[in-house]
C-alpha cells in the first residue's frame, strides 16, 4: 500500500476505466500538502488490460521506457479490487516516498446534475448509477473502478471528472432536440463529450496565441472517437456529439450522424433489435464499416484499396462540414485547432479538411503541416490553424488536486 506519511512529494493517480481495461497515470507535484495543482508532471503511465479474462499489468516511466509487465497465471483471474490493490502496491514500491493524495477518474457522463468535478461519496456513486442508462457502455465501468478503489483504499479521496461538464455552458438551442418538451425534461437532450480534452485546449490556446483568448474557435478532437466543439472565449457553445457519443462525424467504428429513419427501417424490415443496433453503431460502422479493412487512420492512409481512400474522404468531408456548421452556430470563425490521435498526427487529414474550408479563408502551410508545427496556417490564411496535443489526464489531475485543495481550505476556514 502507498505510504501516506513520511513522504516527500504528493502524487495524484488518474484513472480512465473501460469495460476490460483500466488506463492509469500518476502525476507528481513538488508541492507538499496537496494544496496546489501547479507544476504537476506525469511520472508513470500504464494500463491493466484483459480485466475479466486474462489480466495484464503494464507501466512505463516518464521517458516511455517499460518498467512493469505482469500477467497472472492461467486459472488466476483477479477482479477489479485485487487489480487495483496490485496497482497501489506497485505505485508504493515504485514511487518510494510519494504520498498518494487523491485519485481522479474520467467519468463519461455527468448528466444535468454534475457541471463540475466532484468528490466521490457513497451518495455521488448512487447518483452516478442513475446515469447508467445514458452511457451504458462506459458509466458502469467508471463506477466499478471508483467502488473498487473505495473498497481497497477507503481513506484515499477520489474525484469524478466528467466528459460532459465542459458543455454545460452551451445555450439552450445547442442542447435541445426538437422533440416534445416532456422528453427533454426527462433528460433526452444533447450533452456533448470529450469535454476534458476541450477544457485542456481552452486553457492551452491562449498560452499559444494570447490574441485568441476571446475568439470564435472550432476545436476538432479527432481520435478513434471524434467530435468538434465550437468555443467562444474558452467556453463551449456547441458540439457535434449529442445524447450519446454516437452523433456528429464518422469515427473509427461509429457512423456519426445518421438519419434516425435508417434505424426504424432496420428494425422494421430487417428485424434488428437494440443489441444489434448497438453493435452496428458502436462497433461495425465508421472507418471500419466503410473501408471494410480497418478503423485505424494509419492503415487507411497506407492502403491501396479504393474503399480505404473513400473512408478517409468521407471522414474529411464530414469534419469540414461540421467546422462550417459550428462556425455558423456561433456566428464566426477566428481559429481552428486539431487535436487527438488523428488530429495531431495525420498530415493528410488536416490538409484535406483545410482544403475543403478554403472558401472560409482557411489555408495551411504544407511544410508546417508536415512538420506538425503548432501553428500550421499559411501567412495569408484569414483563419489561423493550430495543432495542440490534448492532455485529458493532466486536466483530470489538475481538477482532482483542485477539489482536494478547496476541501482543505474549507476545513481550515
Ligand atoms: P486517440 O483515440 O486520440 O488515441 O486516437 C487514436 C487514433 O489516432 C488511431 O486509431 C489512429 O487512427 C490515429 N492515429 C494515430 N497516429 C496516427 C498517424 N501517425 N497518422 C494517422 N492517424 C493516426
Amino acid at each position: 500500500m502507498v505510504a501516506l506519511s513520511n513522504s516527500s512529494e504528493d502524487a495524484c493517480l488518474v484513472i480512465n476505466a473501460g469495460s476490460s481495461s483500466l488506463k492509469f497515470c500518476v502525476f507528481q507535484s513538488g508541492n507538499k500538502g496537496g494544496g496546489s495543482a501547479a507544476e504537476i508532471e506525469p511520472v508513470v503511465t500504464g494500463q491493466i488490460s484483459g480485466i475479466g479474462t486474462a489480466p495484464r499489468f503494464e507501466a512505463k516511466d516518464a521517458a516511455r521506457h517499460k518498467i512493469a509487465d505482469h500477467s497472472w497465471a492461467a486459472g488466476e483471474n483477479p477482479g477489479r479490487p485485487e487489480l487495483l490493490h496490485h496497482l497501489l502496491d506497485w505505485i508504493g514500491d515504485t514511487l518510494k516516498g510519494a504520498t498518494l493524495v487523491a485519485a481522479g477518474h474520467r467519468v463519461v457522463h455527468g448528466g444535468t446534475r454534475f457541471s463540475a468535478p466532484v468528490r466521490v461519496t457513497p451518495a455521488v456513486l448512487d447518483q452516478l448509477e442513475e446515469l447508467i442508462p445514458l452511457a451504458p457502455l462506459h458509466e458502469p465501468h467508471n463506477i466499478a473502478a471508483m467502488r473498487a478503489l473505495a473498497q481497497v483504499y477507503p481513506s484515499l479521496p477520489q474525484v469524478a471528472c466528467f466528459d460532459t461538464a465542459f458543455h454545460q455552458t452551451q445555450p439552450w438551442q445547442s442542447q435541445t432536440f426538437a422533440i416534445p418538451r416532456e422528453l427533454t425534461a426527462e433528460g433526452i437532450r444533447r450533452y456533448g463529450f470529450h469535454g476534458l480534452s476541450y477544457e485542456y485546449i481552452a486553457h492551452r490556446l491562449p498560452q499559444v496565441a494570447p490574441e485568441l483568448a476571446d475568439a470564435h474557435v472550432v476545436v476538432c478532437h479527432l481520435g478513434s472517437g471524434a467530435s468538434l466543439c465550437a468555443m467562444r472565449g474558452g467556453h463551449s457553445v456547441d458540439t457535434t456529439m449529442g445524447f450519446t457519443a454516437l452523433d456528429g462525424v464518422p469515427m473509427g467504428t461509429r457512423p456519426g450522424a445518421i438519419d434516425p429513419g435508417v434505424l426504424i427501417y432496420l428494425m422494421r424490415e430487417k428485424g434488428y433489435g437494440a443489441d444489434e443496433l448497438e453493435k452496428l453503431l458502436y462497433h461495425k460502422s465508421g472507418m471500419l464499416g466503410v473501408s471494410g479493412v480497418s478503423n485505424d487512420m494509419r492503415d487507411l492512409e497506407s492502403s491501396d484499396l479504393p474503399a480505404a481512400a473513400e473512408a478517409v474522404e468521407l471522414f474529411c468531408h464530414n469534419v469540414a462540414k461540421q467546422v462550417a456548421a459550428l462556425a455558423g452556430s456561433m456566428g464566426g470563425l477566428d481559429a481552428v485547432v486539431f487535436t487527438a490521435g488523428v488530429g495531431e498526427n495525420s498530415t493528410l487529414v488536416r490538409a484535406r479538411v483545410a482544403e475543403k474550408l478554403s472558401w472560409l479563408g482557411v489555408s495551411i502551410d504544407p511544410a508546417a503541416n508536415r512538420a506538425k508545427a503548432t501553428r500550421i496556417s499559411a501567412q495569408e490564411s484569414r483563419v489561423p490553424v493550430f495543432i495542440i496535443p490534448t492532455d485529458e489526464e493532466r486536466m483530470i489531475a489538475r481538477h482532482t488536486l483542485g477539489v482536494i485543495a478547496a476541501a482543505q481550505l474549507d476545513r481550515a476556514a
